[in-house]
């Protein structure tokens, strides 16, 4: 077997033990005879598979119970419109600060059912840093205010979050979900992907205070409102069941490692790791303001396009594979998500050293 070391932003790398687990299981799950692929959503089977998961991600995570977790689909691309629909039917008006792609769509998408107010943006620069956030740039009448945690494509993250006074915090955490110890409870509704650090393609996690639903615009389609899934326990049609699966299978890893602080410890090493080389190299250098910096998405570049391009291809051939930076930014990116393992990140430094070394 020969397995490469992958810094796609996502669908992404999974752990290893969970791809294991999987195979092991995929013609007989736990004594039932089929693969999970196979299992009606309506079995007893499957319903305690969902069931663990949501236990394990609200163990995990430390979900208060007057949060609901729910298992969706369509991305968090649907979120941009689900959140509007249901969270904006009080003063039809939500803020959002634009701190690159997906928070600019989140923002595009609401407004097509409330006003939607730009409180601040980091567009001047290419998004390299998170605006400073006080109290009175928010509204205090409207009904959210939207944040991208950790941004995929331009490598920034909020390392301490907005005072919203009352108005319910809502954020994109598709790709910084399950990397660090995040306080559920500051947050109206936190949503993420899985394909970024979580599970495969196809799931979209939930979490949501439960006052924030049941309030949802007459227009909003059945299955675009929280409160049929979270009345049918994400049951009220057909789950995406075997990324579920796959998600609990990530839990179970998570909690093996001993939980999301331990792996905070072993994300923050990782990425020191990177980031001291970009600091100390005089080819290679980060893209994004220190403080601002992401665990997840490490964005990079040096001053010739030939050697960006020089670098993906040499940098393939070796196994260290989608290094290729977003079309906006240029240059590279290394997705390091919790499924990387430190020795993928040493052995990357280790090759960019060579290659700074051969092309002086
Ligand atoms: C990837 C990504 C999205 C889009 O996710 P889909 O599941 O493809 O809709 C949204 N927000 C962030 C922060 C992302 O990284």
């Amino acid at each position: 077997m020969s397995r490469v070391y992958n810094f796609s932003a996502g669908p992404s790398m999974l752990p290893l033990e969970v791809l294991e687990r999987a195979q092991r299981e995929m013609l007989d799950c736990n004594g039932s005879g089929q693969s999970v692929m196979e299992m009606s959503h309506r079995s007893k089977e499957y319903q305690a598979i969902i069931d663990e998961a949501e236990a394990l991600l609200r163990e995990i995570m430390e979900i208060p119970d007057n949060y609901k977790v729910l298992f969706l689909q369509g991305g968090a691309s649907t979120q941009f419109a689900m959140m509007p629909l249901n969270l904006g039917n009080k003063n039809k008006k939500a803020d959002f600060v634009t701190t690159g792609q997906w928070a600019k769509k989140a923002k595009q998408e609401a407004s097509k059912y409330i006003q939607a107010n730009e409180v601040a943006s980091s567009a001047d620069t290419t998004f390299s840093y998170i605006p400073e956030l006080t109290k009175d740039m928010f509204d205090p009448e409207a009904d959210y205010v939207h944040i991208t945690f950790n941004n995929t494509i331009y490598g920034t993250r909020y390392t301490s979050l907005p005072d919203t006074g009352n108005v319910p915090l809502v954020a994109d955490l598709s790709s910084n979900i399950l990397s660090e110890v995040v306080d559920v409870s500051k947050f109206g509704m936190i949503y993420a992907g899985a394909q970024k650090n979580m599970g495969p393609a196809g799931v979209t996690v939930v979490i949501i205070r439960e006052d924030l639903i049941g309030n949802a615009m007459d227009i909003t389609p059945t299955m675009l409102n929280y409160e049929t899934h979270s009345e049918n326990g994400s049951m009220y049609n057909t789950p995406p069941t075997y990324a579920i699966y796959i998600c609990k299978l990530v839990y179970e890893w998570i909690k093996a490692q001993g939980g999301i602080k331990e792996v905070q410890k072993v994300n923050e090493a990782k990425a020191k790791i990177l980031y001291d080389y970009l600091d100390s190299s005089e080819m290679f250098r980060g893209t994004v303001v220190p403080k601002d910096r992401s665990l997840m998405n490490v964005p990079f570049v040096t001053d010739s396009e030939e050697l960006n391009a020089k670098f993906i291809a040499e940098a393939k051939a070796q196994g260290f594979i989608n290094l290729k930076g977003h079309r906006s930014v240029g240059g590279m990116r290394a997705s390091i998500y919790n499924a990387m393992p430190t020795e993928g990140v040493e052995k990357l430094v280790a090759f960019m050293k060579k290659f700074e070394e051969e092309n002086k």
